[in-house]
């Protein structure tokens, strides 16, 4: 079936709820895809952030085949063998004790946020429920995170909301002082805004944010479904800044596109569950997690995240060069980057699409950059050359 039929027949069946580009992708390798019609991708996506060592890498295949001879689902009603492994290799090194798995990033949230409330309740502080969050944050479609999430256009309709969220303004610490009082229960941070435009943190603010959670016995939540798992060059956001959360939520990147979430937690924290509190029947499923375990070993295997710096710093410099007035700004840390316009950047993304270059927007008027961490320099070469010429044919 061509393209166009395949997505005929999706209208008819599937919701409407994306809004997706008119293609439809039947194979992958690497940082290539090739769509129904056969025609060729240079992938800048990546499931969004998420193939993080490209599309069907011979490694992933590999163990999940293996597994799936093995085992696929028990249950948490007993143990399993991936999922005890790779709780000790995230927290290992992470710099985390205990870990929660789950299917999704908006699901590794909500269990944050329950964390978070049920800790203080179990430490005779009842009263701490607030959840300071972020303006421009995303954190997830469920009710929970997505209330957590501080952008209007995501909320409208779905009144009414969780109770308990409050709003500060992204690397001003004043504003969350301001919110601060003793009924906050946690603050929930991406340390690079994702969705919300690529905005990494100030290094000082997230310091300070820290030390006033530690001063006030609040949970610091750092929301890396997006920014961790290397993406920034090192495993995690908070390594890249030298400041370890309480509780760190990871998706995305962590199956490298097979489903899988996680909540990471200190040991502390992590006190504030007991049997019974949560739960999620696929979560820690033998598949996710033995893929999740090759995904960690090879992201953090000696020469790779090094290399993810290297390239983040070639593609963010040759971004840079462009010399276009219509570029405020090029911004980000290793492979999470995104050039800012002055104008809306759809019709440059379908401009790129069409001459084979897969990219995202991050917000209306930011194209967002987010290989593969396997990415080559000679497909970063080629990434540049698309979007150059799909510059200049650009003009809205
Ligand atoms: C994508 C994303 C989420 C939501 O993840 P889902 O798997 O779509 O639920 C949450 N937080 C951040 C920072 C994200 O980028």
């Amino acid at each position: 079936m061509t393209n166009k039929e395949w997505i005929d027949k999706g209208q008819n069946s599937v919701m409407n709820t994306y809004g997706s580009f008119p293609i439809t992708f039947v194979k992958g390798k690497g940082s290539r895809l090739w769509d129904a019609d056969g025609k060729e991708y240079l992938d800048f996506v990546g499931g969004i952030a998420t193939c993080l060592l490209g599309h069907s890498p011979d490694i992933l295949n590999q163990v999940l085949v293996e597994q799936a001879d093995k085992l696929w689902h028990v249950s948490n009603l007993y143990w399993n063998p991936t999922q005890i492994e790779l709780a000790e290799k995230l927290t290992g090194s992470c710099g985390m004790d205990k870990a929660f798995f789950c299917n999704s990033g908006a699901e590794a949230n909500e269990a944050a946020i329950k964390l978070a409330r049920k800790y203080h309740y179990r430490k005779n502080a009842a009263h701490r429920q607030e959840i300071i969050a972020f303006e421009h944050s995303f954190h997830g479609r469920t009710l929970g995170a997505l209330t957590a999430t501080g952008q209007a256009k995501y909320h409208e309709g779905f009144a009414p909301l969780v109770p308990g969220f409050k709003y500060a303004r992204f690397n001003d610490l004043d504003s969350v002082k301001l919110l601060l009082n003793d009924q906050t229960a946690a603050v929930i941070i991406e340390p690079v805004q994702g969705e919300g435009g690529i905005k990494p943190a100030e290094g000082e603010f997230l310091t300070g944010l820290k030390e006033l959670c530690e001063q006030q016995g609040i949970l610091l939540i750092f929301d890396e479904v997006q920014c961790g798992m290397g993406r920034l060059g090192s495993l995690t956001a908070g390594q890249h800044y030298g400041v370890t959360p309480h509780i760190l939520t990871l998706a995305k990147g962590l199956g490298g596109g097979f489903p899988i979430g996680a909540m990471l937690a200190t040991e502390d924290a992590a006190s504030g569950f007991a049997p019974g509190d949560h739960a999620s029947t696929f979560g820690g499923n033998p598949l996710a997690t033995a893929v999740a375990c090759q995904v960690i070993e090879t992201i953090t295997a000696a020469e790779f995240l090094p290399a993810v710096q290297k390239k983040g710093q070639l593609l963010k410099q040759a971004l840079q060069r462009i010399s276009d007035p219509r570029i405020l700004e090029v911004r980000g840390e290793g492979l999470l980057l995104g050039a800012e316009f002055d104008v809306e950047v759809r019709g440059l993304i379908e401009i790129a699409i069409e001459k084979g270059l897969l990219l995202v927007g991050a917000g209306p008027r930011i194209v967002r950059f987010v290989p593969a961490l396997t990415v080559n320099e000679n497909d970063i070469n080629q990434a540049i050359n698309i979007f150059n010429n799909s510059l200049r044919e650009w003009t809205e």
